[in-house]
Parts: structure tokens; C-alpha cells; sequence
């Protein structure tokens, strides 16, 4: 028989809701429904703000999806669950992760995928159904984002294969940056690229995550780290996360960044990063890899949708280009591995924090990633 008091309900909370591209995000009430099957509803903790919710919030050629509800970086406790879901219960710690692990199909099974058949990456709409949970004051529709995760509302529904569990020892706001940002550069060094010891690294781009790069290259033993970046704040906190070497751009002249590189390497890079979203350093990241087995990894998103321009005779002679969502990184697999590596003091997190504010100023949080002031900025809901 239904027990009525433990049946979820909808519940009121605020959420800051995005109405028109790039304008500030607005602290509103919204009803967020009771979670489906195989959903959670997750009391959010805390959430960060990536550049990824920067490029979609700015999109305007995106049409049909507003409002809607970005955030996808943050960890929670669960609050109430849907049928068949049995791998949490109300009060776990989990993290959403914008991919779905559903662990059933061929992808999921497979050693090097980390893309789910089932439940492919989808950037609106709850995964199974493509619906919202999210209404607004009114009863009108507010749309998620990025598998259900619409982490930027006190309570947000997410289905079960895009949640990870993790262990409670890890201080939220660690978490926090392991549901995106973080875990994806360094994920990106150690699943994707597979960095080997004494290799050489060129990332381009020091946020979050070209500094998580670095992070997964420093522990992949690499000899020597690149950094690129306009921005010469970066480059403290890079020391402090592996980089050896830094190239501004700015610097240059009319110099390209690749023909510094390739200087600097005797003839290219092993492994290139690009981890800003723009064609035209994609291009160059792969200019700079080393003729014969360079690999380019390429993580931006990039922000105006160009295609990239490559010389096939450059692929010719032996260089990759590669790419990747959340680094290679299997949520449900990898996410509880690099919580122990940073709770056994390996990988670092703390760095990754600049910022910390409460959920009302989240159009800061917006402003500092933009002016290169914060890496990540923790929002925390109850502040
Ligand atoms: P960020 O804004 O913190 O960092 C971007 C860095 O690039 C900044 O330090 C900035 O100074 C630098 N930069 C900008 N233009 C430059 C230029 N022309 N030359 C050199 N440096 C330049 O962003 P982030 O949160 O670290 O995200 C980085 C990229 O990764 C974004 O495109 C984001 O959308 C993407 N991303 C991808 C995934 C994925 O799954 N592939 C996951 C998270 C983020
Ligand atoms: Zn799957
Ligand atoms: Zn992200």
C-alpha cells in the first residue's frame, strides 16, 4: 500500500533561472516536481559555475529552451527516490555527472567509451523522456539542462545513471569540482591521452580545466608541462599544479604559439591540450604536436560552433586529434577512484577553490569566470 508521508511531493524552492541569453540569471521560486522512475530528487549542497554553463547561457542561435535552469557542476544529498532505483537511498552524498552511466549497454561495457548508448549525452530534457521537472511561479515550463542536472536550484531531479555516490568523507565543495570541470581535465591526461612518464605536455588554456590537465599529467609522471594562456594570474597557480614552462601569447608578437612550442620541444609536443573552445587553437594545439605520435586532445567547447581547419598532410605524418567529453571519464567507475586518490592526499583539489559565496550572487560567480578572476567559485545553496 502507498504510505502518503513518504510519497514524494512537488516542492517550492528557489532556482536562478536564465530568460534571455547572457542576461543575469534570476533568483526565482520554482516547483520542481517529485522524481520518475529510475529518478532521484537531490538537495543540492553546493554547485560551481564551468564555462560550459557560460557558453550555453550566452547561445543565441538556441532557441526554444529558455527559461531554463544551467548548473551541472555540484554534489548533493538525495532527498527522495523514484521507483526501481535502488543504488541510493534518501541522505546519500551523490554528484550528477552530465553522462550517464546506465552500465548496461555495449558502450557502457566497453573498456574505452565513456559515451552511454542508452542514454546518449543530451544538452535539454530529463534523459528518458526528454521532459522538464522544473515549473516556474506560474505553472509554466522551465527547462532543464544537461541530463536533468540543473544544478543551479536548491533541489533539482537527475535520473539515477547520471548520479554518482560518493564516499561523505570527501568535503562537499571538493566533490563539487570532481562532477565536471576537474575530473574531466584530469581524466583527459589519464584515460584519454594516457600520458606517458617523462612525455612532454602543452596545454592551452589554464581554467579549471587546463589546470586539471596538468593535475592528471603531474600524476601521469610527465617531464615537462606547457602552459598557454593570456591571462599571466594563471600562471602562479599553475606552478603550484605541475607547469614548468608558460607561454603568453600576448608575448609573442606575431609569432604562433606552435612554432614556439615546436621550438621549445625540438619538433612538437607528445600530448596537446586544447581547453578554451576556440577553432583556431584547436588548429594550433595540433600544429604543436610532435610529428610521428603526437596526440591532440581537444576539450573546449567551442564557443561560436566553427569547424576546425587541419592540414592533412599533418595527419600524414602520424598526429592524432582526439577528443573527448568529461575526459574519458566513466562517472560511476572513475569518480569514487579519484575521490580515494584525493582523500590518500594524491590528488590535489584544493587549489581548484578561489572563490566561495553564497547562492544569491551567482551573476558574480558568472562575472569572476569571465574576467579569468576565479578557477571555480563554490556557490553554496544554504548561504
Ligand atoms: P575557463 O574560462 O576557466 O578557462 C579558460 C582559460 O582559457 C582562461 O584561463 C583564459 O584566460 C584562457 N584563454 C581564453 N582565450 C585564450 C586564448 N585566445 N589564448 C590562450 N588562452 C586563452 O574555462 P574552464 O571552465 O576551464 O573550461 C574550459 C573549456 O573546457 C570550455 O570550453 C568548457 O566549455 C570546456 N569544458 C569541456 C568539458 C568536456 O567534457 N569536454 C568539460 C568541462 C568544460
Ligand atoms: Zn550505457
Ligand atoms: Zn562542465
Amino acid at each position: 500500500m502507498e504510505n502518503s508521508s513518504t510519497t514524494p511531493k512537488p516542492i517550492r524552492c528557489k532556482a536562478a533561472v536564465s530568460r534571455a541569453p547572457g542576461e543575469p540569471l534570476r533568483i526565482e521560486e520554482v516547483v520542481v516536481a517529485p522524481p520518475r522512475a529510475y529518478e532521484i530528487r537531490i538537495k543540492i549542497i553546493c554547485t560551481s559555475v564551468c564555462h560550459t554553463d557560460v557558453t550555453f547561457w550566452r547561445m543565441k542561435g538556441y532557441p526554444g529552451v529558455l527559461p531554463q535552469i544551467y548548473g551541472h557542476e555540484a554534489v548533493g544529498e538525495v532527498e527522495s527516490v523514484g521507483d526501481h532505483v535502488e543504488e541510493v537511498v534518501v541522505g546519500d552524498v551523490v554528484v550528477p555527472s552530465f553522462l550517464a552511466q546506465c552500465g548496461e549497454c555495449g558502450d557502457c561495457e566497453s573498456e574505452g567509451s565513456n559515451m552511454c548508448g542508452k542514454l546518449p549525452y543530451r544538452p535539454v530534457g530529463m534523459p528518458r523522456d526528454g521532459t522538464t521537472r522544473f515549473t516556474d511561479a506560474e505553472g509554466a515550463v522551465v527547462h532543464g539542462f544537461l541530463g536533468g542536472a540543473s544544478s543551479f536550484s536548491e533541489y533539482t531531479v537527475a535520473d539515477i545513471a547520471h548520479v554518482v555516490k560518493v564516499d561523505p568523507a570527501i568535503p562537499p565543495e571538493k566533490a563539487c569540482l570532481l562532477s565536471c570541470g576537474v575530473s574531466t581535465g584530469v581524466g583527459a591526461a589519464w584515460k584519454v591521452a594516457k600520458v606517458e612518464a617523462g612525455s612532454t605536455v602543452a596545454i592551452f588554456g589554464l581554467g579549471a580545466v587546463g589546470l586539471a590537465v596538468a593535475e592528471g599529467a603531474r600524476l601521469q609522471g610527465a617531464g615537462r608541462i606547457i602552459g598557454v594562456d593570456l591571462n599571466p594570474d594563471k600562471f602562479e597557480i599553475g606552478k603550484r599544479l605541475g607547469i614548468t614552462d608558460f607561454v603568453n601569447p600576448k608575448e609573442l608578437g606575431e609569432k604562433p604559439v606552435s612554432e614556439v612550442i615546436l621550438e621549445m620541444t625540438s619538433g612538437g609536443a607528445d600530448y596537446c591540450f586544447e581547453c578554451i573552445g576556440l577553432a583556431s587553437l584547436m588548429a594550433d594545439a595540433f600544429r604543436s604536436s610532435r610529428n610521428g605520435s603526437g596526440k591532440t586532445i581537444i576539450l573546449g567547447v567551442e564557443m561560436h560552433g566553427s569547424p576546425i581547419m587541419l592540414d592533412s598532410a599533418e595527419i600524414l605524418r602520424g598526429k592524432c586529434v582526439m577528443g573527448s567529453l568529461f575526459g574519458g571519464i566513466k562517472p560511476k567507475t572513475d569518480i569514487p577512484i579519484l575521490v580515494n586518490r584525493y582523500l590518500n592526499k594524491e590528488l590535489k583539489l584544493d587549489e581548484f577553490i578561489t572563490h566561495e559565496m553564497g547562492f544569491h550572487d551567482i551573476n558574480k560567480a558568472f562575472d569572476l569566470l569571465i574576467e579569468g578572476k576565479s578557477l571555480r567559485c563554490i556557490i553554496w545553496m544554504d548561504r
